[in-house]
């Protein structure tokens, strides 16, 4: 394959204009994957020129995602490198330049148009039902007027001069040719009358000064494709590999996510910005498996990957086009399967944050002894406090209707924690060696089942019905506080009954 023999350069070039979501996690993913794999280097890029969308709070969140997910770059604002400024608001004078170099072959040309004529136009457009085109008023000024007009302070933005004739193709390596007619393509503004240059030009310039030989972007790209052809064939320069993602769909398959439903998706504990899955509970290892399968697959069964293993399976040519639904439960899945590869030590870092979230003070020494026990039922991280945090509370008070078990009465249940405490007293230790045989014999004893005698039990001890395996838990709380939490959960038991 080709990517195997040449290193690649290639980069992420996101827009600072508000959060990451997954679908620029997976781009700038796959961009990663092709770097290392081929041995190349991978470059960010912030592309920051859109002065009205800029949130400045972007960048950081782009970086930090992007570290979250394990992808770090050789070239950046950050990091600096050979070919920068890495920013692209560094660089005004620099775009204008080579605007200015269209404008002088004939490539591009001065634009007076008003606003209001503009919006006209588009409007009678529209009930000719035509596509929405600039009809190139401007197109063949004179350049000596054009700049007569410029130096008595008309406003004016530049335009690329689209060839009228003919067809342009295009090749995308996941997609094949992409041909159109050029007469469909608009002269698109490359300059503002702020004099910003626009992604057109901005990002063609920065690709060839980058040196950048693969460019692996949204799909939402490819209409402009041509024209970006076009642009770089003006300039005469060499046209790097183009590679066009497949599109996110809302879970149900039917179009793309709005932010109302983002925000409906919070409530159940799933997002499509990529550092909301911190808070969450999702390891990176996850989302990054998660997101690399959305667009790619190595085969049609192999779906587990680490990160580095996913450098070694990546490749181009597996990559998928149509569109791709996302598929939270798929999600839960890799994230158990992930939690369930990290070792106790990890784990135990990694809850650590989310019992500190809800004020519990959970020590070291007890999460690793919790950890092995909660690590085969958790789906998300935040899970463990849920699951685990009755070993940190003083009390669990559990509720009566809990305690009472089916098929049996609050006094019955309230015998059954008594005998149990009973049994347990005598006892130098509890828990699954000393303390589980002893109470089976009185499950046994008792003629009930043992679901009946251990929920009664587990209610008392954990304070809720769904728990880590009993005797393993009752071992890591100690005989005191076990006998203690029964006692307690007597008197309850006898106060209904
Ligand atoms: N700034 C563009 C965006 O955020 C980058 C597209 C590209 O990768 O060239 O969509």
């Amino acid at each position: 394959m080709m990517e195997k023999i040449k290193p690649v350069r290639v980069r992420f070039a996101p827009s600072p204009t508000g959060r990451l979501h997954l679908g620029g996690g997976r781009t700038a993913l796959y961009n990663y994957l092709l770097a290392k794999k081929t041995g190349g280097m991978f470059i960010l890029r912030i592309e920051d020129t859109d002065q009205k969308r800029y949130v400045a709070s972007a960048e950081k969140e782009i970086i930090d995602g992007l570290h979250w997910l394990g992808i770090d770059w050789q070239e950046g604002p950050d990091v600096g490198g050979d070919y920068g400024p890495y920013r692209q608001t560094d660089k005004k004078a620099l775009y204008r330049q080579y605007a200015e170099q269209l404008i002088e072959q004939g490539d591009a040309y001065y634009c007076f148009c008003s606003s209001e004529r503009l919006a006209e136009m588009k409007q009678a457009q529209q009930k000719r039902k035509e596509f929405p085109h600039y009809d190139g008023r401007c197109r063949d000024l004179p350049l000596e007027e054009a700049r007569k007009r410029i130096e008595a302070g008309e406003k004016y933005v530049i335009r690329f001069k689209t060839p009228k004739e003919g067809t342009t193709t295009v090749r995308d390596l996941v997609r094949g040719e992409i041909t159109v007619e050029n007469r469909t393509i608009d002269d698109y503004i490359i300059v503002k009358s702020d004099g910003w240059a626009l992604y057109h030009l901005a990002a063609m310039v920065d690709d060839h000064m980058m040196k950048i030989s693969h460019v692996i972007r949204g799909s939402e790209w490819i209409p402009t494709l041509p024209l970006h052809h076009l642009i770089i064939r003006a300039f005469g320069w060499d046209e790097p590999e183009w590679v066009h993602l497949s599109l996110f769909l809302k879970p149900d398959g039917k179009g793309k996510l709005s932010k109302r439903e983002s925000a409906e998706l919070m409530k159940d504990g799933y997002s499509i910005f990529l550092t909301d899955f911190i808070e969450l509970g999702y390891l990176p290892e996850a989302v990054t498996n998660w997101i690399a399968l959305m667009g790619w697959s190595y085969d049609d069964h192999t779906e587990i990957f680490t990160l580095d293993e996913l450098v070694n399976a990546f490749s181009v040519d597996h990559l998928n086009p149509a569109p791709a639904a996302i598929n939270f439960t798929k999600l839960d899945h890799f994230n158990g399967v992930h939690i369930r590869r990290l070792t106790i030590e990890d784990l135990a870092a990694r809850v650590k944050p989310f019992f500190e979230k809800a004020g519990i003070d959970a020590d070291d020494a007890a999460l690793l002894k919790i950890a092995p026990i909660i690590q085969e039922r958790m789906v998300t991280l935040d899970e463990a406090v849920s699951l685990a945090g009755f070993f940190f509370r003083d009390e669990v008070n559990p509720k009566a209707e809990d305690l009472i078990q089916k098929g049996l009465t609050a006094g019955q249940c309230a015998e059954i924690a008594e005998k149990s405490y009973a049994v347990l007293e005598k006892l130098p230790a509890i828990g699954v060696e000393v303390g589980e045989p002893e109470m089976r014999a009185l499950v046994a004893e008792l003629g009930l089942k043992p679901a009946q005698v251990f929920g009664v039990l587990r209610v008392a001890v954990t304070g809720q019905r769904v728990s880590p395996p009993l005797f393993e838990s009752m071992e890591i709380i100690g005989k005191e506080t076990v006998l203690a939490r029964i006692k307690k959960a007597v008197e309850i038991l006898r106060s209904n009954a």
